[in-house]
Formats: structure tokens, sequence, C-alpha cells
């Protein structure tokens, strides 16, 4: 699971983040675009291509498209435990 303690700064708040560039356990953002790229409405990028979340999922399909996410960021960079 991504760490709480390591969440980008610009993540709308809930329950749902992405962690920092600078998360040193090997779990920071590499700007990889998968997120952002698949639910758009839900992540976006920052100056530096690095994702936070600018809307929480509700709906149960919202949820579901956000898990696809969780589950392909290549670096576990995605939690919905924030
Ligand atoms: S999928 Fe993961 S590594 Fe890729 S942009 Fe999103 S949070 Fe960053």
């Amino acid at each position: 699971m991504a760490n709480t303690a390591k969440k980008h700064t610009k993540n709308i708040a809930g329950a749902w983040f992405c962690t920092d560039a600078d998360d040193d356990n090997g779990e920071g953002c590499i700007a990889c675009n998968v997120c952002y790229t698949g639910a758009p409405d839900f992540f976006t990028e920052d100056e530096n291509g690095n994702a936070f979340v600018k809307k929480q999922p509700t709906t149960p399909e919202e949820l579901a498209l956000c898990k696809e996410q969780m589950e392909a960021c290549p670096v576990n960079s995605i939690g919905n435990n924030g």
C-alpha cells in the first residue's frame, strides 16, 4: 500500500491519494502517466508530470476505475486509505 506519510501535497482531501516523487521507499510517483491517462476525471499531473488525485471517486464504477489505476501503477504510488 502506498505510503500515507508521503502524500503529494496537491491531492484533494479524501481516502484516495498519490505519493510524492521523493518517497524514499521506492513508492514515489515516476510520472509514467498511467493513472491520469486511464482515469483523467480523478487523477491529474503537476508541472513535473507527477500524479495527484483531483477528485475522489464515490460511485462503484468510479471506485472500480480508480482501483484499476492503483493496480496498474508500477511503483505502488496510489493509495485509498488516506
Ligand atoms: S500510475 Fe503511478 S507512477 Fe504512474 S503517474 Fe500515476 S501515480 Fe505516478
